[in-house]
């Protein structure tokens, strides 16, 4: 007999035998009638499975415990409890396999979140993970849908790469060498003509200098990847491993690349609602009332577009104490973000024109001589979710730029021939894509919207 997913079940009319194979989320019952609600993660509902407890080998129904893998066959019936519209009127369960009820962690409901990160291998099992990693699935599936209504090409930029030029943080190096007998020229230094590409070599911190190669051929791409970045920031925000979604476009500038993130954000957002609704409404109710009203609402709202050196005196005249100094050249810090999108304005910025000194290379320089045409889209919780901007795109104001920070350009020939081959305006973006998954499911540690991630001390997984 074919396995019916529970979801399709939850839709199906009453009437027909079936067959649902699935996790045992709860047993309940008494003597005369046993409850399981059995769920197989097509949803975050679960099917309630009836036994009439007479009918059933006494050791079979023992061994079904929390987490405990059956399957079922039944009648599908009408559901007299409230709650679901059907349920299975059990006629044979199989035991696929048990789960030592002594020594299974996820017996009770309502475990820390601190407590299911040490059990990454078996959170997924869990209501709040199912439903985050069925969001993350949505999520994924929406940009690839949005991108490529628009014509734009998925380009497949590399992980292991030999440039460190975006100085978008630390870098892991990627090496075959021996470390405990590391080959060394005469003069000391690490020999890599051993090495297996010739070349030191690390994990990308970004592809998005792969993906201006792109644009300049097949106009419109982006990139959805895994990025790894050695920072060692412990925070709620940061992984070592994460994933970025990076659209370039020929022939943008800065105003288009503004209109195409919040266009981008809102549509996944949007997507998420019409799309996610049970597993939204379970994150709103258990975790943060406020979460469906708060998508909502970036939906349909306007985001500010302001300029950093506005956004600088708005800050300067807040009368707020932050723990970090502001003046016109500091990096913004997550907390004047914050700032700015939830007590100031209430709704999401798009900050432009920030000093170059601390924005990357390639960003297009204004007249002023002083600022560069960046846009960080700034949200509420989260700080920044976007880091983009228009590219530079003359070859001889890029040259000066990268003789000012004393760059070493011999590994950046490659991405310089753009500006001399048929240089074109254009511009860009970078989403991290689990600071997306924070905002769209409400969760407040990065970690948790990850299957297995990736921090300082820990990669158990
Ligand atoms: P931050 O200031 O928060 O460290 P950044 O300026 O280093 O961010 P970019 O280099 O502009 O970030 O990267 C683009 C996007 O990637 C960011 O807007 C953010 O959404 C995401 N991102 C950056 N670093 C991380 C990280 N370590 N973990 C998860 N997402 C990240
Ligand atoms: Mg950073």
């Amino acid at each position: 007999m074919e396995r019916i997913k529970v979801k399709q079940l939850l839709q199906q009319q009453s009437g027909s035998e079936v067959n649902a194979k699935g996790w045992v989320r709860t047993k309940r019952g008494n003597k005369n009638v046993t409850f399981i609600a059995l769920n197989d993660g097509s949803t975050i509902n679960s099917i309630q499975i009836v036994c009439e407890t007479a009918k059933f080998d006494e050791e079979l129904l023992k061994k079904i415990t929390t987490g405990a893998c059956i399957s079922v066959v039944g009648n599908l019936v009408d559901s007299v409890g409230g709650g679901q519209s059907v349920e299975i009127q059990a006629k044979d369960i199989e035991i696929l396999g048990v789960a030592d009820p002594d020594t299974y962690p996820l017996q009770k409901k309502g475990h820390s979140m601190e407590f299911l990160r040490d059990i990454a291998h078996l959170r997924p099992r869990t209501n709040t993970f199912g439903a985050i990693f069925r969001i993350r699935h949505a999520m994924a599936f929406a940009i690839h849908k949005f991108f490529n209504d628009k014509g734009f090409v998925y380009l497949h930029t590399p992980l292991i790469t030999e440039s460190d030029c975006e100085g978008a943080g630390a870098m892991f190096q990627v090496t075959t060498l021996d470390l405990n007998n590391i080959p060394k020229k005469e003069d000391g230094s690490v020999n890599y003509d051993e090495d297996f590409f010739g070349h030191s070599t690390a994990l990308t911190v970004s592809g998005q200098l792969e993906g201006e190669l792109g644009a300049m051929a097949l106009g419109e791409i982006y990139t959805f990847g895994p990025t790894f970045r050695a920072e060692n920031s412990n925070t709620p925000r940061h992984l070592a491993e994460f994933w970025m979604i990076e659209p370039e476009m020929a022939f943008y500038e800065i105003k288009d690349n503004m209109d195409l993130a919040e266009e981008f954000i809102k549509y996944l957002i949007k997507y998420a609602l019409d799309n996610c609704g049970d597993d939204l409404k379970f994150l709103n109710d258990m975790f943060d009332k406020e979460l469906i009203t708060r998508l909502e609402n970036v939906v349909n709202t306007e985001f500010v577009r302001l300029a950093y050196t506005e956004g600088v005196d708005i800050l300067l005249k807040s009368g707020e104490k932050f723990e970090f100094p502001v003046y016109w050249g500091v990096d913004l810090q997550s907390e004047h973000e914050r700032y700015l999108v939830e007590k100031h304005f209430g709704k999401p910025v798009i900050l432009t024109d920030y000093p170059k000194e601390i924005k990357a290379f390639y960003m297009k320089q204004n007249d002023d001589g002083k600022t560069v045409r960046a846009m960080d889209v700034l949200f509420p919780k989260i700080g920044e979710i976007i880091g983009g901007s228009e590219r530079e795109a003359s070859y001889d104001k890029l040259m000066t730029r990268i003789k000012e920070l004393n760059m070493a350009t011999d590994n950046l020939w490659w991405y310089l021939d753009t500006r001399r081959f048929g240089s074109a305006p254009h511009s860009g973006f970078g989403l991290g894509f689990e600071r997306l998954l924070l905002f769209v499911t409400g969760m407040t540690n990065i970690r948790d919207v990850i299957p297995f991630p990736r921090t300082p001390k820990s990669a158990d997984f």
